[in-house]
């Protein structure tokens, strides 16, 4: 059974424009993969439709084989501990500190205060800012943040994580950096779907490739493909 699966899934906004079209395609358990393709393809609509911030016009979107259309109401913010996501511009408080931050969703989801420390710097550490628990994300550079981000979308230990266009407002080199940790996760039993236009830096990490094309599924391209 695929973790994922979008069945003849279009979007459509007000408006003339449809933005996603008829889109299929499975993710399985554990996999990493990328959505590529140009600004305004649909690759932030597709992520938004799994983590429930926008509905399907038609098809249907199915994590676990379950329908996502019937995950209403007070299921959605179960749902979405089981769906991470990482923004490009990461929206964390500022008023709080990186411990603060990745231990919100946790508290949020009543996890007990004594496991909450444990696993918000193990995390923290797996994203290598053990140190900076008291920092304000302002002290922070911007890769940095990113990584609070991440850590604060991952202390749930989502099935699949949604990250879209983590790198975004990164140099390449801390960009790499960043790619190396969602190269970890599968590993950890996380499977990882990335947006991004950066078609340098999707190239070479090798992995699956989604093309979006004016909200078409143009191209499919497997590891081995991109490697000849
Ligand atoms: P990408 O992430 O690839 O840049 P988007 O998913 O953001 O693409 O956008 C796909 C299309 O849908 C674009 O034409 C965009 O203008 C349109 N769109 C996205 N979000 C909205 C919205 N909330 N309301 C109306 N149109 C939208």
């Amino acid at each position: 059974m695929p973790l994922l699966r979008f069945d003849g899934v279009s979007k459509t906004y007000d408006g003339p424009h449809t933005a996603l079209s008829d889109l299929s395609f499975s993710v399985a358990e554990g996999e990493l993969l990328f959505v590529t393709g140009h600004s305004g393809a649909g690759k932030s609509t597709l992520l938004r439709l799994i983590h429930l911030s926008e509905r399907p016009s038609r098809g249907s979107v199915l994590v676990d084989d379950r329908n996502l259309a019937k995950v209403r109401g007070r299921q959605v913010a179960l749902h979405r501990r089981r769906v991470g996501v990482v923004h490009q511009d990461h929206r964390l408080l500022t008023d709080r500190s990186v411990y603060e931050n990745v231990a919100l969703p946790l508290l949020i989801a009543g996890t007990p205060s004594a496991e909450v420390g444990k696993r918000v710097r193990v995390m923290l550490d797996k994203v290598g800012l053990g140190a900076r628990e008291r920092a304000r994300p302002g002290e922070l550079s911007a890769g940095e943040q990113q990584r609070v981000g991440i850590a604060r979308a991952m202390v749930s230990q989502p099935r699949l994580l949604l990250a879209d266009e983590p790198t975004g407002n990164l140099d390449p080199t801390l960009a790499a950096e960043i790619m190396q940790l969602f190269a970890a996760m599968p590993a950890q039993g996380t499977a990882v779907m990335i947006a991004s236009h950066d078609l340098a830096l999707v190239k070479r990490m090798r992995r699956r490739v989604l093309v979006l094309d004016h909200g078409k599924l143009a191209d499919d391209i497997s590891p081995e493909d991109l490697a000849s």
